[in-house]
């Protein structure tokens, strides 16, 4: 059985902060349109797996490659040019705009790809329709639910049809029905626009919701299990 051509792979991440190596030879593809979960302990890399994939930080060594592009080794204008326009990143607090609201966090995006103002709300519409909440389009994040803000980040990661979405936990500080919506909806929109999902959890029921699931421990990956074996 042959294998998809891999949307990113990394090979052998190594990655230091002072006297903690939070790397130690990690590897892990992520496939075109799949929803990988990334398990593992508090502390044993995760994160900063997370950050060296989507190019927020550099590794101190070993290889990201996206497409015929070196991520880890582009600079830091062309990884945040591909944060805008090709990865969508969530965290567990959803980093919203506070001063703006919904419509205008989700519209930012398309207004920094150059989109025009009208186009770019109606598409920050759609998408918040998509997430279920349109309604909350005129409210700022402060005057909204947990799980409304998250899925209003979805939205944001979401509008400029990335390749890849990144989520750190994207559920990890809501209770368990407005997680599951969370991520019902994430796995909904991914499946339907063919975005590839790296997923960070805690939750056994959200890597149920996954394609594949990658093990992280000590700073490295030590099991992959999923789709690999149905291929
Ligand atoms: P996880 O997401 O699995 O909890 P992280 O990747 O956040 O793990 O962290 C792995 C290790 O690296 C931890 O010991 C953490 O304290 C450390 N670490 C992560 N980021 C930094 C940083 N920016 N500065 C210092 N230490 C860090
Ligand atoms: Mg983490």
């Amino acid at each position: 059985m042959t294998r998809s051509t891999p949307l990113i792979e990394a090979l052998d991440l190594t990655k230091t902060y002072g006297a903690t190596q939070a790397l130690r030879g990690a590897s892990l593809r992520l496939d075109p349109g799949e929803i990988l979960a990334v398990t593992g302990p508090s502390g044993s890399g995760k994160s900063t797996l997370l950050h060296c994939l989507s190019g927020i930080v550099r590794p101190d060594s070993g290889s990201v490659r996206y497409g015929g592009e070196q991520l880890d080794q582009a600079s830091e204008t062309r990884r945040s040019e591909l944060r805008r326009s090709e990865f969508g990143v969530v965290f567990q607090f959803g980093q919203l705009v506070g001063e703006l609201t919904a419509l205008d966090n989700v519209a930012l995006p398309l207004l920094l790809a150059g989109t025009s103002r009208k186009a770019a709300q109606e598409g920050a519409g759609e998408w918040l329709e998509r997430f279920g909440v349109r309604g909350q389009a005129g409210l700022r994040p402060g005057e909204m639910s947990g799980g409304q803000a998250q899925r209003v980040s979805l939205a944001r990661a979401m509008v400029t049809r990335p390749k890849a979405v990144f989520a750190d936990e994207p559920t990890g500080a809501l209770d368990s029905l407005a997680g599951e919506q969370v991520m019902t909806a994430l796995v909904h929109a991914a499946r339907e626009s063919s975005t590839a999902v790296l997923l960070i959890t805690h939750d056994a029921q959200v890597a149920a919701y996954a394609d594949r699931e990658a093990q992280v421990r000590d700073g490295a990956v030590v099991s992959e299990t999923g789709a690999e074996v149905t291929r």
